[in-house]
C-alpha cells in the first residue's frame, strides 16, 4: 500500500495547504484518514473523490474533520449526476453525541461508529484510543502482505500505548509541539517532536513520517528533535508525499 499526505498543518492551514489528511491506497481499497480544513480541495488533485471506498475520522476536532461537509455535498452531487451509486462509508467516533448523530443521519454516509477492527477492501484497519481532550483512535492499517501502518492521532505521550507500533513498517505520528514547550504538550494532550521520534525508536519501525505541524514553529527545530531519538528513515510531511509502505 501507500500512503499519500493530502495536509498536515495543525490547528489551521498555511496558505495554500491543508490540516490533516492522509490518503492510503492499495490495490483494492481507497481510505482517507482524517478530513481537515481544506482537504477536500487538495484530494482532488491526487484522488477522484467518487471512488474513495471509506472516509475514517481520528476524533471531532476541527483540524481533523471539518472538510466532511465539503465532501458530503459533493458526494451528494456525485449521486444526484449518477456518477457514484452509493452513500460513502464514514467512520466516527461515538463523541460529541452531537456530531455523532448528526453523521449518522446524513443520506450521503455510510456511517458506522468506530469500534474493534474493520475491513475494506483488502485492507484491515484496527482501532486504539488515544489520551487527548477529545476522544479519538490511533489506527493500525494492515494490507493482505501483512505490512502495516499506524497513525497515531492526536495524543499524549503515554508509554503504555508506544507499542501499538511494535515492528510497523510506517509510522504516522504527530508532532505538535517542541519539546522545550513539554507542559504544554501535556496540557493539551499532543506530542512534542522528540516524543514522536522516540515512540519510533522504541517500536523499530521501519519508517517515520512527522506530520501535524504547527505553522508557527520553525519545522526544522521539530526535525532536529525527531532526530535526536531516531536515526531511521523519516520524512517531513508535505503535500503530495508517497510514502510506499
Ligand atoms: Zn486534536
Amino acid at each position: 500500500m501507500e500512503l499519500t499526505v493530502l495536509g498536515y498543518w495543525a490547528p489551521y492551514p498555511r496558505a495554500g495547504e491543508a490540516c490533516s489528511g492522509y490518503l492510503v491506497r492499495s490495490e483494492g481499497a481507497r481510505v482517507l484518514l482524517d478530513c481537515g480544513h481544506a482537504v477536500f480541495s487538495i484530494l482532488q488533485k491526487y484522488q477522484d473523490f467518487r471512488e474513495l471506498d471509506a472516509v475514517i475520522i481520528s476524533h471531532f476536532h476541527p483540524d481533523h474533520y471539518v472538510d466532511l461537509y465539503a465532501l458530503r455535498h459533493a458526494i451528494r452531487g456525485a449521486m444526484f449526476q449518477g456518477r457514484r451509486k452509493h452513500p460513502l462509508r464514514l467512520l466516527i467516533p461515538t463523541e460529541p453525541a452531537p456530531l455523532f448523530d448528526y453523521w449518522s443521519d446524513t443520506q450521503e454516509f455510510c456511517t458506522e461508529a468506530i469500534a474493534g477492527e474493520i475491513v475494506v477492501g483488502d485492507l484491515r484497519i484496527s482501532f486504539s484510543p488515544t489520551v487527548h481532550s477529545m476522544p479519538g483512535y490511533s489506527m493500525v492499517v494492515e494490507d493482505s502482505r501483512g505490512r502495516r501502518l499506524v497513525y497515531t492521532g492526536d495524543t499524549d505521550y503515554i508509554e503504555e500505548r508506544l507499542s501499538l507500533a511494535e515492528g510497523a513498517e510506517l509510522l504516522v505520528a504527530e508532532a505538535s509541539i517542541k519539546d522545550q514547550d513539554r507542559e504544554y504538550a501535556r496540557k493539551a494532550q499532543h506530542l512534542t517532536g522528540r516524543e514522536a521520534g522516540r515512540w519510533a525508536a522504541v517500536c523499530g519501525v521501519q519508517k517515520l513520517l512527522v506530520t501535524h505541524l504547527w505553522p508557527e514553529y520553525e519545522i526544522q527545530a521539530i526535525v532536529d528533535e525527531v532526530r535526536q531519538e531516531y536515526s531511521g528513515e523519516m520524512y517531513l510531511a508535505q503535500e503530495g508525499l508517497t510514502i510506499t509502505v
